[in-house]
């Protein structure tokens, strides 16, 4: 998959969610009340932002949250037609919602279909209803599985599905008991994280005061080493850390991310890139709401520095299969700079935890696991 220059991404968060997941620190509240409000703020975000992304067409439109699906048609279409009206976008455009399992229905799912919708995200994160309690779900196990066969049923062609592993009571054949059933369901894309313990989270707490048993990295990295086995088993690529897909359904949306194409993030945490400077919006949705009401700012916004730059490109590229060009870091930052990269690039390739073919440099099968911690020994200090 290639960066292309012309095109762009449009992320909307919604900040509502039914319950809290006891493991989750992303930007939500469980509160409603503010939902009329926070509509309106961010009709008003969509269309002030409009020249952020330079005219470029919108090749993907991503509703994440939060839990979007506790929107309805309306309120959907109605975000959707500012999009629309405000930007130029592509008429095969991938349009993805993020749901959870309890708010799927036939009408519903008929309904994201009529106003574009082409890619249904759910977050089933485990097929055993003790693993949901435990982690303070909102859906039923039941409602994991009848979903995934409503949303086929409906004819969406891209479907993605989010699991959680190194759950400490979730047992290695049980995890495979999670990824052969979703298999079967037929998507054809997956998204897979180990669980962590988050800062301020209730697991947090009741990890801390021994209510609960701790996490395991062993744990983890053995299911992470059974999920990459079966899934390639199963046809499967491991195209990114997290991310498997199918038939070529890559998710065109996070590929974006990863290819440093530009991005438009609107609503509260949303964050945008243009090439130029990284903004993110303020993470609260009272402040957000009074701050646009207002036309006060609700944004800081970063100008990238070269080593910036040189980090994001090398954490980006790294987490794909499609990996770090070093000619094109080469022809970005310079041969004094790619020298420095090469030379902390040499450790990790001894350890068999990194490869370069063709000038391609990506992380070996035995160093995914370690992802972050590789990628991190490669940065350059400010
Ligand atoms: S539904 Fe998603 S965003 Fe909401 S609390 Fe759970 S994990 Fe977090």
């Amino acid at each position: 998959m290639k960066i292309n220059e012309n095109k762009a991404g449009i992320y909307i968060h919604i900040p509502f969610c039914r319950k809290a997941c006891h493991y989750c620190n992303f930007h939500f509240s469980t509160s409603l009340q503010q939902k009329a409000a926070f509509l309106q703020a961010l009709h008003k975000e969509l269309e002030e932002q409009k020249s952020y992304l330079n005219n470029k067409s919108i090749q993907s439109i991503y509703f994440g949250g939060g839990t979007p699906s506790v929107l309805s048609q309306e309120e959907l279409a109605a975000i959707m037609e500012i999009v629309h009206t405000t930007y130029h976008v592509d008429a095969n455009a991938e349009i993805t919602l993020e749901a959870n399992p309890d708010d799927i229905n036939t009408t519903y799912l008929q309904e994201l279909k009529s106003i574009g919708v082409n890619r249904m995200s759910v977050g089933i994160q485990s097929f055993y209803e003790r693993d949901l309690l435990w982690m303070n779900r909102s859906h039923t196990a039941e409602q994991a599985e009848k979903c995934l066969q409503l949303i086929a049923e409906a004819g969406f062609e891209k479907i993605t599905a989010d699991f959680i592993y190194g759950i400490p009571m979730l047992s290695h054949s049980e995890w495979i008991g999670n990824i052969n059933k979703v298999i079967q369901f037929g998507v054809n894309h997956i998204s897979c994280y180990a669980l962590t313990v988050e800062p301020k989270t209730a697991l947090q707490h009741f990890i801390a005061s021994g209510k609960t048993a701790g996490i395991s990295d062993q744990h983890s990295a053995e299911q992470f080493a059974i999920l990459t086995e079966q899934l390639n088993a199963n046809g499967f690529e491991h195209y990114e850390i997290s991310n498997f897909a199918k038939n070529g359904a890559y998710a065109l949306h996070n590929s974006s991310y990863w290819l440093g194409n530009h991005y438009l993030g609107v609503g509260p945490s949303a964050h945008s890139y243009n090439g130029i400077e990284r903004k993110w919006n303020i993470a609260n949705n009272a402040l957000y709401i009074q701050a646009v009401e207002n036309k006060l700012p609700y944004s800081e916004i970063e100008i990238l520095t070269v080593i910036q730059q040189m980090n994001e490109l090398i954490m980006t590229s790294l987490r794909t299969m499609w990996g770090l060009d070093l000619n094109r870091f080469k022809q970005q930052f310079g041969e004094q700079h790619t020298s420095t990269l090469l030379h902390n690039i040499q450790s990790a390739e001894n350890n068999k935890l990194l490869i370069t073919n063709e000038n391609i440099l990506t992380i070996s099968p035995e160093g995914k696991f370690l992802a972050d911690g590789i990628i991190s020994d490669l940065f350059f200090d400010d």
